[in-house]
C-alpha cells in the first residue's frame, strides 16, 4: 500500500519500538483495507506478537507514552507525536458465549487473521507498506466481496454481532447486487442471536451502517433476511432509497440520524443506546415533521429543519422551491416581545399562554408582525378573556 499515514514518523516509532526487539508489528484491519481502496483512514490499529506488558515496556523505553486502554483484550494505546495507536497482541479465538468471542494471546499472525471477521479486514501491512494477506483478503477486496474468514455459521455463532457487521461492511465496501448468498443465508438463519447482543454494540454498528454513502441495499437485505426486526423493530425501509436520492437533489450531507429518523423504529433510543443528545435530536426531527418548515426552523434551528425537509421529500411532499430562504429567514427570526413586556397587565400562567399565542401568530405571519402588533394581540386577547 501507499498511504499518507505511512509517512507518519510517530507510526514508525511505534512499529520500530516493537520490531527492533524482534517482534512482529503490523498495521491491520480498516487502515490497510481503506488504504488499498484509496479511502480515508480514521484510526490505525497495530497487531503485534509482543505481549501487552512487553508492548508497554518497549514503547516506553522508546520514549513513547503507553496507556493500557483495553488490557484484558491485550490492547495498549501508544501515543507518538500526539497521535494514539491501538496496539493489540495477536489473538486467537478459544471459546465463545455467543455474545463476544473469548480470545487468547498468540504469537502467530495466521491465528490472528483467522479470528478476524472478514477477509478484507484481515489484511496487514508493515512499515514499508508491504501487504501480508493470510486469508485471501486481497482478492475479495478487489472483487468487493464480503467473505467471512471460515464458515459463516461457525463465525456468527461465536459472536452474533458479526451478522450486523456483515451488512455494515457490505454497505460500505461490497459490490451492489453481489452479496454472498451463503453468508446471507447464515445471517438469516441465525438472526435471533442478535437479541443477546448488548444494545451498545448494536448501536455502534448500526450508526456506522446508516452512515454509509448508500445503505439502501444492505438495509433491504437485512429486512429480507429478518435481521432488521431484531435490531430496529417497527422500522419501515420503504422510503430509504428516496431519502438517499433527496440528499443528492437537495444537496444536503448524508447523516445517520436523519436516516434513522426516516425508518421510524419503535424504540430506537433504547435499541441503539442513543445518548441523551442523540435521542433529543430524534425527537426534535419527529416533531419538526409535524410542523410547517418555517415553524420547524424557528423552533429547532436550520439543521433540524433541513433534516425534516429531507424526510418530507423522501415521503413525497418536498418543500417549496425557496425552502432554503424559508429556513434561513425563520431561523434568524426572534419574537420581539418577552414576558416582561406583558407585565403588569398579565401575571402567572397567563403570561406563558399569551406568549405562546403571540408566537404562533408571529410564525403564521411569516415573522412579519411588529412588537406593537404582537403586544396588542397578547394583551388584547387577555382583556377579552377577562371580560368574558
Ligand atoms: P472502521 O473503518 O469502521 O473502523 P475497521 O475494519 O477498523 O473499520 P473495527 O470495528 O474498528 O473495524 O475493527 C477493527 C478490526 O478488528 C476489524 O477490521 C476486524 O479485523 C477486527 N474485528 C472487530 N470486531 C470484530 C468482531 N466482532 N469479530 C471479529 N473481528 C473483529
Ligand atoms: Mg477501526
Amino acid at each position: 500500500i501507499s498511504a499518507p499515514f505511512l509517512d507518519d514518523s510517530g507510526l514508525h516509532r511505534v512499529l520500530t519500538a516493537l520490531t527492533g526487539a524482534g517482534h512482529q508489528a503490523l498495521i491491520v484491519g480498516g487502515a490497510v483495507r481503506n488504504a488499498l481502496l484509496g479511502q480515508p483512514v480514521s484510526d490505525i490499529d497495530i497487531a503485534t506478537s509482543s505481549l501487552p506488558e512487553q508492548t508497554v515496556t518497549l514503547t516506553e523505553a522508546a520514549g513513547l507514552r503507553a496507556v493500557p486502554t483495553g488490557i484484558e483484550h491485550g490492547t495498549i494505546t501508544v501515543v507518538a507525536d500526539g497521535h494514539g495507536y491501538e496496539v493489540t497482541t495477536f489473538r486467537r479465538d478459544v471459546e465463545t458465549d455467543g455474545r463476544r468471542a473469548v480470545v487468547a494471546f498468540s504469537d502467530r499472525i495466521e491465528e490472528d487473521a483467522h479470528r478476524r471477521d472478514f477477509t478484507m479486514n484481515a489484511l496487514y501491512a508493515d512499515a514499508s507498506g508491504e501487504v501480508i494477506d493470510p486469508v485471501g483478503g486481497l482478492d475479495d477486496l478487489a472483487a468487493r466481496r464480503l467473505r467471512f474468514v471460515g464458515e459463516p455459521r461457525a463465525r456468527i455463532t461465536e459472536d452474533y454481532l458479526r451478522i450486523l457487521r456483515f451488512f455494515r461492511f457490505h454497505a460500505w465496501y461490497g459490490a451492489k447486487g453481489a452479496a454472498d448468498p451463503e453468508a446471507l443465508a447464515a445471517c438469516a438463519e441465525l438472526a435471533a442471536g442478535l437479541d443477546g447482543i448488548s444494545h451498545e454494540r448494536i448501536g455502534a454498528e448500526t450508526r456506522k451502517l446508516l452512515a454509509a454513502p448508500d445503505p439502501t441495499e444492505a438495509v433491504a437485505l437485512m429486512a429480507r433476511a429478518g435481521v432488521l426486526g431484531h435490531i430496529l423493530p417497527g422500522a419501515d425501509t420503504h422510503d430509504l432509497p428516496a431519502l438517499i436520492a433527496a440528499e443528492a437533489t437537495l444537496g444536503l450531507p448524508a447523516e445517520w440520524p436523519v436516516r434513522l429518523a426516516l425508518l421510524g423504529a419503535d424504540n430506537a433510543a433504547q435499541a441503539l443506546r442513543l445518548s441523551r443528545d442523540e435521542t433529543r435530536l430524534q425527537d426534535q426531527i419527529a416533531t419538526a415533521l409535524t410542523l410547517p418548515l418555517p415553524a420547524a426552523a424557528y423552533r429547532f434551528g436550520p439543521h433540524i429543519a433541513r433534516s425534516a425537509a429531507l424526510i418530507a421529500t423522501a415521503r413525497g411532499t418536498p418543500p417549496a422551491p425557496d425552502w432554503q430562504q424559508q429556513i434561513a429567514h425563520a431561523a434568524d427570526a426572534q419574537l420581539p416581545i418577552a414576558a416582561r413586556h406583558l407585565m403588569p397587565e398579565l401575571s402567572g400562567p397567563a403570561i406563558g399562554a399569551a406568549l405562546r399565542q403571540a408566537e404562533t401568530a408571529f410564525i403564521d405571519s411569516g415573522f412579519s408582525l411588529s412588537k406593537q402588533e404582537l403586544l396588542a394581540l397578547a394583551l388584547g386577547q387577555d382583556r377579552q378573556r377577562k371580560s368574558d
